[in-house]
């Protein structure tokens, strides 16, 4: 299975368009986050050769504009696309999908969006003083569990041990995307890492609001293990 890094602040190539933000192709039809705007996700998809067409699940982590830019471009034109919410979604962003011809879904717990990949459903964080809603997708592979996530607001270690109850027999291969990270002191980041390597996690990727500390910290406990997920990159999981 292949995951393509469609956005983040960093590419591989300078045609690549960069900003605040991610959004992952997993296979060929299952898009997961839409970064910032449509113009720099549309430019992507376009310089990497991404036949948007394929697409028919479309998952939002979270309700925040740099996860959800890009999805009125995604969806324009288009009658057959499922998109993946959370109950605790806007009103208005729910009322904008149900606006045009695709499907919404809202979830509160896991379901399998195509065989292998699979949504935790609504995890509740806390941001700025409120409760927030978040996702984060799950790929069952040959080589064991794959963690993406949006930004990771309900916290990185929450929805790994939701993902471990739920898989107890499988092992985890690899996390990556936003760990949410950046205001944690590097004794934090360390007792992380280590529920990383007591989880058997063999590469992590940190990235987007992870922090620039926490990156160095896992890119030195991880070496070649590190992933990088810059725009334009590969994943194989
Ligand atoms: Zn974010
Ligand atoms: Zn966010």
């Amino acid at each position: 299975m292949e995951v393509r890094i469609l956005f983040n602040s960093a590419g591989i190539e300078e045609n690549l368009s960069t900003g605040w933000g991610v959004s992952f192709l997993i296979g060929d039809s299952v898009l997961f986050d839409t970064g910032e705007k449509g113009e720099s996700l549309l430019n992507n998809t376009k310089e990497m050769k991404v036949d948007l067409s394929l697409i028919r699940d479309v998952v939002i982590s979270h309700d925040h504009w740099d996860h959800t830019g890009g999805l009125g471009d995604i969806l324009h034109g288009r009658q057959d696309i499922n998109v993946y919410a959370c109950p605790g979604f806007s009103d208005e962003f729910k009322a904008k999908v149900r606006s045009g011809h695709n499907r919404l879904f809202e979830s509160d717990g896991f379901v399998e969006v195509v065989k292998g990949i699979y949504l935790t459903g609504e995890i509740i964080g806390e941001y700025k003083g409120g409760d927030i809603s978040e996702q984060a997708v799950v790929v069952d592979s040959d080589k064991g569990l794959t963690v993406i996530t949006g930004c990771a607001h309900p916290g990185i270690v929450k929805i790994l041990d939701l993902v471990r109850n739920k898989f107890p027999d499988r092992p985890f291969y690899s996390v990556f995307g936003g760990f949410h990270l950046m205001d944690k002191h590097s004794r934090n980041i360390h007792s992380i890492i280590n529920v990383f390597k007591e989880l058997g996690i063999k590469k992590a990727g940190p990235t987007h609001c992870s922090g620039t500390e926490s990156e160095n910290v896992f890119k030195k406990e991880y070496g070649d293990s590190f992933l990088t997920a810059k725009a334009g990159e590969t994943i194989y999981i």
